[in-house]
């Protein structure tokens, strides 16, 4: 949002305060701040029966927090007329917009959110004893400013949200082009390995033995996180879906039956699922094209474009599903050096070594982003801090052990450090994004070419 629409808002704001007597601002600013915790504790009393809010402020941390916000909101919000910060405070609500449309909390729960506050005012000031022009005065006011606030973080939400949307456009379409794209071989030969296992237990007479569910396979897993949205709305994906779900529930049965004949007969039926899902990919597939963008050029791994849109896409799913997520931070160390000693081509070669360490160590459900210079991340679905654990001591050593070849005959070694953070269940994608960042500082600061788990 641009300064002069701040400016004009701004104004507004100010000219609501002017239509009330410098009394009736005094006196409201000193109402609000005798009772704003009891209209902060009855905004979440009446929230939390909203569903869909609760989902939002459920989180006890959340909850601690935004009792503190939401007093201090209101508290700024009145004193406004005193210390005359109308633009800084409108800048202030349209942070809360953006922050609002980051998260994806819905503008109606804003609303609903202040009519609950607008209500508990009404029933204090009949309450109050001055005379009944004088608190209407008052309550007008408040309602003013409490609409005009909100109003303020709606209009930026708006715009947030559309900026969200499009990118979220785009990045479908990319992703069904390309990453996507790029996969499809490999996942096929991952869905025939997962099925050859099975039968291979089961036909080698194992007694007991265990097979993972299809949908926590390599397979299964791609589908999930990245197949299935990149075609979202496609009819297929959800017949795709249903039948990995048919299979993990013809697997289990598999793994407890006790009768040959009949787990021949179910063998044949998983294969007969798996035939079906392989078809309908194939179909899917059929609209697919080429689109070379959301792409580093020297890596060719996944740029800032869409990492937003898949950070908060993928804590979306860990919240619903209460599946682990984490994230590695990670940095060449001393990157400047090499670039030095070995020029800035030998530099790209080590930053092309990094992207191919990054594939090699992951699944295909994973994301690997190059985000700046010589930083990358790389966002782990579906797991816990010991196999982000696990995969970035991988990564570290293997940098630390290969060494790079120069076109000019030469080789030199180089390091990364890498800050590992798990998601901790906060709607904000942002904070997951900083407590990575935090770690990898950490790493840094431990001396370089090793890895910190932040908890
Ligand atoms: P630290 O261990 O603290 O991370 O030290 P550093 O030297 O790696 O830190 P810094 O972030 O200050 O420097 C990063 C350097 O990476 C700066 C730049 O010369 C180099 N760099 C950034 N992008 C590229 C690139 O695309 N190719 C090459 N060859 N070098 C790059
Ligand atoms: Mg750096
Ligand atoms: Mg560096």
């Amino acid at each position: 949002m641009n300064t002069e629409s701040i400016d004009v808002l701004a104004q507004q704001w100010e000219s609501i305060c002017s239509d009330y007597s410098a009394g009736v601002l005094s006196d409201t600013f000193q109402f609000i701040q005798a009772h704003s915790e009891a209209l902060v504790i009855e905004f979440y009393k009446n929230m939390m029966l909203e569903k869909e809010a609760s989902y939002f402020l459920s989180d006890d941390i959340v909850q601690n927090r935004l009792t503190k916000t939401l007093n201090q909101w209101l508290i700024e919000c009145f004193n406004a007329p005193f210390q005359r910060n109308f633009a800084e405070l409108t800048e202030k609500q349209q942070t809360v917009g953006k922050v609002h449309a980051r998260i994806g909390i819905p503008s109606w729960l804003i609303m609903r959110g202040v009519r609950e506050i607008e209500k508990k005012v009404f029933s204090l000031q009949s309450e109050a004893l001055q005379p009944e022009s004088y608190a209407f005065s008052m309550t007008c006011y408040m309602f003013q400013v409490l609409g005009f606030s909100s109003e303020i973080m709606c209009r930026s939400y708006e715009v947030n949200v559309e900026k969200s949307n499009d990118i979220k456009h785009t990045y479908r379409l990319f992703s069904a082009m390309q990453d996507v794209a790029v996969q499809k071989d490999k996942q096929r030969g991952s869905l025939l390995d997962w099925e050859n296992e099975l039968m291979f237990k089961v036909f080698s007479d194992q007694h007991k033995f265990t097979h993972p569910a299809l949908s926590k396979s390599e397979f299964g897993l791609w589908f999930i996180h990245k197949a299935a949205y990149a075609f979202t709305g496609s009819e297929q994906v959800d017949e795709i879906i249903a039948r990995i779900y048919e299979v993990d529930q013809l697997n289990q049965t598999v793994l407890e039956c006790e009768e040959k004949e009949r787990t021949i007969q179910l063998i044949q039926n998983v294969r007969g699922k798996n035939r079906e899902i392989q078809h309908l990919i194939d179909q899917l597939f059929q609209v697919a094209e080429y689109i070379d963008s959301g792409n580093d050029a020297l890596t060719q791994l996944l740029n800032r474009r869409y990492l937003d849109t898949i950070v908060s896409r993928e804590i979306n799913f860990s919240r619903k599903n209460r599946a682990p997520l984490s994230l590695l931070a990670i940095d060449a160390d001393y990157f400047k050096r090499i670039n030095d000693r070995h020029g800035h081509a030998a530099g790209d070669l080590a930053l092309q070594f990094i992207g191919e360490v990054l594939l090699e160590c992951v699944r295909g459900s994973d994301y690997a982003f190059r985000i700046g210079g010589e930083e990358f991340l790389l966002l782990l679905v579906d797991s816990d801090l010991s196999r982000a654990q696990e995969i970035a001591e991988n990564i570290r050593r293997r940098v630390q052990e290969t060494a790079i070849r120069t076109a000019l005959g030469s080789s030199f070694n180089f390091t990364v450090s890498i800050g590992c953070s798990l998601y901790d269940g906060h709607p904000d994608y942002q904070r997951f994004l900083d407590a990575a960042d935090a770690a990898l500082y950490a790493a840094k600061n431990n001396g370089r070419n090793n890895v910190y788990l932040s908890r």
